[in-house]
């Protein structure tokens, strides 16, 4: 007998009609002789409600009192499929994180899940029942309720998966699968049949929200089979694999973008040992993570600081620069928070030369001005400005070939 971990997000339990279908679904797979557990979201904007009637609250909410609020949108979805399961003769139990004993770490709002313990979830399905659990949440070693980042009930379902050593995780969402790019910006979008767990986890740090980057972290470190399907269709989805001979290697498989990311820049620091550090050592100890950085000699002796961080520490590090700035004696901070990261992903770049030119030649065609560049073995991204997005989207998808064969 098969045991397969499956996840429905938040538009796939929007309404108690779509948590309806969600248990035909579930039935039907119990019915074909698998054992499943199913992971939940909240219903679709249930947690930006809840952060909104933080917000209200509290200009800064505490991040415990955040997760002990946040993790409710979930709890409501496990008790009403739960239900659901129930009228239609199905025995289920729901639980929440801590229930389940998901052992995370205490970081607040984007804890880290360390342990979890099968035993009670697999006494469960031996007697027959449905396993409903609610996703993104977990508790620390004290009892406190934690939350695992935006996105986070994928990780739940992959690790899940891992600690029951499941045959299966397929991940519903509203999409079919994983596109080339993301299909609502590029209609043309191609659904890649399989896509290898290096090039996933490309994709999702760059800002394909499809899948949370943990999730596929997880899955590749503890070889869960992982798939993305959607939950309003049938269809085979995407399976994210190791990459194997037999796959085709597209020079390039996707397009990611970032619209959270603002740029600052430190115009005229001194070229001496330590002026990065001082600079960044700030920034990293107001907890903000930078993303790209770049510096270069616009003078003799003097050098120009470029780093780019997520939008909304924007105001934070622009203030910690200019601190950091009167210290050193730089000439002038520079900041911008209507720019965006485009990437391009491929396993296949490896072996290519002029991947890069390609997409510069396409992005110049189109007018489109490329502000920053950064580049590592299967990707390049290129910091544009915001109202470009979209062109510069469509604009790579086409230069690349990656449409729909029509
Ligand atoms: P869920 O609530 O089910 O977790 P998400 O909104 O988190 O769903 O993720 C699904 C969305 O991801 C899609 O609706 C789509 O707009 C977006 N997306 C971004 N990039 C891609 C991509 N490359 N392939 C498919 N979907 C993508
Ligand atoms: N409900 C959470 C969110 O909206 C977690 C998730 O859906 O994965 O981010
Ligand atoms: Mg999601």
């Amino acid at each position: 007998m098969a045991l397969i971990v499956q996840k429905y997000g938040g538009t796939s339990v929007g309404s108690v009609e779509r948590i309806d279908v969600v248990a035909d679904k579930l039935i039907k797979a119990h019915q074909d002789g698998n054992q499943v557990v199913v992971v939940v979201s909240a219903m679709s904007g249930e947690t930006n409600r809840l952060v909104a009637l933080a917000q209200d609250v509290a200009d800064q909410p505490s991040p415990r009192e955040l997760d002990v609020l946040l993790s409710t949108g979930e709890q409501v979805t496990i008790a009403l499929l739960s239900m659901a399961l129930e009228r239609r003769g199905q025995p289920a139990r729901s639980y929440t994180g801590g229930q389940v004993h998901i052992l995370t770490d205490s970081a607040h709002n984007k804890a880290r899940i360390r342990d979890i313990d099968g035993s009670k979830m697999q006494t469960d399905l031996d007697a027959g029942r449905i396993v409903v659990v609610a996703g993104f949440q977990g508790v620390d070693e004290d009892g406190n309720i934690t939350t695992l980042g935006r996105g986070g009930s994928d990780t739940t379902a992959v690790a899940l998966a891992a600690a029951l050593k499941a045959d299966e995780c397929q991940i519903f969402t509203d999409v079919d699968g994983v596109y080339t790019t993301d299909p609502r910006v590029e209609p043309r979008a191609r659904r890649m049949q399989r896509i290898t767990f290096e090039e996933m986890l490309e994709m999702a740090s760059l800002g394909s929200k499809v899948l949370q980057i943990r999730a596929v972290e997880f899955a590749h470190k503890y070889s869960v089979p992982l798939r993305v399907l959607s939950s309003f269709e049938e269809g085979p989805g995407t399976l994210i694999t190791d990459e194997d001979s037999e796959m085709e290697q597209p020079l390039i498989s996707g397009i990611a973008f970032n619209r959270d990311e603002a740029k600052l820049t430190c115009l005229g620091v001194p070229d001496q040992p330590g002026v990065a550090y001082r600079i960044l050592g700030a920034i990293a100890d107001a907890n903000i993570e930078v993303d790209m950085i770049i510096q270069n000699v616009s003078e003799d002796a003097i050098n120009d600081f470029t780093f780019t961080v997520h939008r909304s520490d924007y105001a934070r590090a622009l203030e910690l620069l200019q601190q950091k700035a009167e210290e050193l004696g730089a000439k002038e901070v520079l900041g911008d928070d209507t720019i965006v990261k485009l990437s391009l992903v491929g396993v296949g770049m490896r072996s290519h030369a002029g991947i890069a030119s390609t997409m510069f030649q396409a992005l110049a065609k189109e007018g489109i001005n490329i502000r920053l560049i950064s580049t590592s073995e299967i990707k390049i991204s290129v910091v544009i400005d915001e109202k470009y997005l979209e062109l510069g989207v469509r604009t790579l998808h086409e230069a690349f070939d990656l449409a729909e064969d029509s």
